[in-house]
């Protein structure tokens, strides 16, 4: 006999064995405060503090199958990257996240330290990229496949919101966070995590998440800057989007909507260009400065925007997307 504990196992109880409320009974305690929260959980709904006068609201969905694999995602990373992506949605608005609410629908069959595991994911990524924004509500479902809707609020702190559309010819191209590392970590688990059948495997996509923590650690569990937001609004940021799909699809969306040209050095984009343009999901925040504006801290200088609409170019060169695309092997299959 000895004295120290044994570790806790995962319990093998599942949402089929427990009723709603003790589900959030195991939840609530879990999950993150917000600042802004007059009333949290536990109500119809919660009551939160909006001294703007106006609010941010963004929402978005994470469905097994055509967003994630519980083979590569751990519950942890689910909630961590559901409210990372949705984070980045306000901050790309030059927005201070406040608040989410979550909804979680799953099968009956899904073991309650999974649900566990996606509030510890969401009360750690909110803790680490906007500390202060918390979980002030959500509703639990079931459903065949596990799927979580976020919705997110964030505070304009009286600042006019950046908008994809105020670029002017002139202005320089510049990025907060990663550029590439977690598409190219969706390719080496669609190439490597997988076994001879191209099913998913967990242990295969463990080894891999060992050997290349950046760049899956950056598909699994992204890092956006999310203080970078503010901070670009603060700099006088002139238009602003995170690079959700990939820079040159990003940078198309905010050419066009501004009816400018975006033109990128590509000395400026590291060693692998395309693996730069193309890879998506790395959630940086991609904005336009005056020129001659000193750059906020975290922002590094990509390009230039031109004159021409809507264009995305390179060396002044119009770029025209290669290269292998991870999204288009995503077959929406759950695994
Ligand atoms: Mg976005």
């Amino acid at each position: 006999m000895t004295n120290a504990a044994a570790a806790p196992l995962p319990s093998s109880e599942t949402l089929a064995d427990l009723s709603e409320g003790e589900v959030l009974a195991r939840i609530f305690p879990r999950l993150p405060g917000s600042d802004a929260q007059l009333l949290g959980p536990g109500d119809d709904a919660a009551v939160l503090r909006a001294p703007d006068g106006r609010f941010v609201v963004t929402t978005d969905m994470m469905i097994q199958g055509p967003d994630f694999r519980l083979a590569w995602s751990t519950p942890h990373d689910l909630g961590w990257k559901a409210a990372a992506t949705n984070l980045s949605d306000v901050a790309a608005m030059g927005a201070r996240p406040t608040a989410l609410v979550v909804a979680i629908a799953a099968p009956p069959s899904t073991p309650i330290w999974v649900i566990e595991g996606i509030a510890d994911g969401l009360r750690d990524g909110c803790e680490a990229l906007a500390p202060g924004c918390g979980v002030v509500g959500g509703d639990l479902s079931a459903s065949d496949a596990l799927t979580l809707a976020v919705t997110a609020f964030g505070d304009l702190e009286g600042r006019e919101p950046v908008l994809r559309s105020g670029a002017r010819p002139g202005d320089v191209v510049a990025l907060a966070g990663r550029l590439g590392d977690a598409g190219w970590g969706l390719s080496l688990l669609f190439r490597l995590g997988v076994d001879a059948d191209g099913t998913p495997d967990a242990a295969l996509a463990a080894a891999l998440r060992e050997r290349h923590p950046r760049e899956v650690g950056a598909q699994l569990a992204p890092e956006p800057p999310i203080d970078r937001g503010p901070a670009a609004a603060l700099a006088g940021a002139t238009a602003m989007l995170d690079v959700s799909d990939g820079l040159a699809i990003d940078a198309g969306r905010l050419a066009r909507a501004s009816g400018v040209g975006i033109d990128f050095d590509s000395s400026a984009l590291g060693g692998q260009v395309e693996r730069a343009l193309g890879g998506g999901e790395d959630h940086g925040l991609l904005a336009t400065f005056p020129a001659g504006a000193p750059l906020p801290d975290g922002f590094r200088r990509l390009g230039i925007v031109t004159a021409e609409s809507g264009v995305v170019l390179v060396d002044g060169t119009a770029h025209t997307q290669g290269g292998w695309d991870p999204y288009r092997g995503w077959d929406g299959a759950a695994g």
